[in-house]
């Protein structure tokens, strides 16, 4: 099958980490029999370079256009003088918007391989971690009304979420609880939020309809709390656009490094496709220098393949080719062991290590073409 894929390379490590993952997707098309058209455009920073603006409509026209958006990162010091729309992170939160991407998926699935790189103690962590935030990525703080005031010397940020976007949120929630281990955690502020009590409301008012999951919920510090007291408690955490954006970021440290972790960002789809991002940032400390680990955008192109594109076998496929490098030794400096590299591991940059998941989905056909 054809499938045409925007891919947004964006700013400081996302052009590092997009390269490897478009190389993984080419194996995988190569091994599956798929016919895969990359239509590159620009977002954030360097969309604002070239054109003035940190969403450019080409760049809407492209990804509308498209089956999925792979996208890198957007943002960096060059940037940070410039006010509001004119900053990259505008271009971001824009896209999600206009693509009516309002459920962001960010699992933190630790490999087994990486055990020795979370810092939390091992028994917390035995038996692996594999937890899923639900994140609400369109409404609440991130896009409420905000300001100053007329002397400069406060100003203010706005919450609102109307149940609508609450219910639909909770709605990916539940379903993906439903089918992992049944237990959905809401996690909010309601002790102190007006907004917060109306999530768990609306909660409430769902729970009757999932019976086979188990609804909780949890304060958000109790929750920051937990992820490193008791991480395995958490399957399938749902949450507001500003408490999944915070939590995600810790519960990445907890399977070894943000350079890990991929989310998909999913709607409806009837305003455009799914946005695939690694859950890091543009990095600008390592842009360029070889050293940005490229799995999260790797393993964020095996969610475009599993959601968007709907090719589970191929999706697995690119996971297995991830573990099978890093069962390998395979390392980027973030992932390797603390306190010296144990000798089966092997420190690589970021292209050796592309390279190396897109020849491990290469060579997995291999023992079979001889099966038969
Ligand atoms: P960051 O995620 O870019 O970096 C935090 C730390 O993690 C840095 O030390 C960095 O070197 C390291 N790191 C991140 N990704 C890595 C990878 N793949 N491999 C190895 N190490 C990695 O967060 P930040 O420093 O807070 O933000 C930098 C810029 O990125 C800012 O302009 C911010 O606005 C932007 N940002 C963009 C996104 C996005 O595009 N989705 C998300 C977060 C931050």
């Amino acid at each position: 099958m054809n499938f045409t894929i925007a891919t947004i390379p964006g700013d400081g490590i996302g052009p590092d980490v997009v390269r490897e993952a478009v190389a993984c997707l080419e194996a995988v098309g190569a091994r599956f029999g798929h016919g895969f058209s990359f239509v590159p455009t620009l977002l954030g920073g360097a969309a604002l370079d070239a054109t003035g603006s940190p969403l450019p409509a080409e760049t809407l026209k492209v990804c509308k256009a498209a089956d999925a958006v792979l996208l890198g990162a957007v943002g960096g010091p060059r940037w940070v003088g410039l006010g509001g729309a004119h900053r990259p992170e505008a271009g971001l939160l824009g896209i999600r918007a206009a693509l009516g991407a309002w459920a962001n998926l960010r699992p933190a699935l630790m490999f087994p391989e990486l055990a020795a790189a979370c810092p939390l103690r091992p028994e917390l962590v035995e038996g692996g971690l594999d937890l899923l935030i639900v994140r609400e990525l369109t409404g609440g703080i991130y896009f409420g009304e905000r300001g100053r005031s007329a002397d400069g010397e406060s100003a203010w940020d706005t919450e609102r979420y109307s149940k609508p976007e609450i219910r639909r949120l909770l709605g990916v929630g539940f379903g993906a609880a439903a089918k992992r281990s049944g237990r959905l955690c809401v996690v909010d502020k309601a002790n102190v939020l007006e907004s917060s009590r109306l999530w768990r409301e609306t909660a409430e008012a769902m729970r009757s309809s999932w019976p086979g999951v188990e609804l909780s919920f949890m304060y958000v510090d109790n929750c920051a709390m937990q992820l490193v007291r008791n991480p395995r408690q958490f399957d399938v955490i749902a949450t507001s656009n500003l408490f999944g954006d915070i939590l995600s970021d810790e519960a990445s440290m907890l399977t070894g490094s943000i350079g890990i972790l991929a989310s998909a960002s999913l709607g409806d789809g009837s305003l455009g496709p799914g946005i695939y991002e690694p859950i890091h940032g543009s990095a600008p400390d390592i842009a360029g220098t070889d050293r940005a680990n490229p799995l999260a955008a790797i393993l964020s192109a095996a969610l475009l393949l599993r959601h968007s594109l709907h090719l589970e076998a191929e999706a697995r496929a690119l996971e297995a080719a991830v573990r099978s490098v890093l069962a390998a030794g395979l390392r980027t400096a973030d992932i390797a062991t603390r306190g010296g590299a144990a000798s089966s591991e092997r420190i690589v940059g970021t292209h050796a290590m592309g390279a190396a998941v897109a020849k491990a989905v290469a060579e997995a056909d291999r023992p079979q073409r001889n099966q038969l």
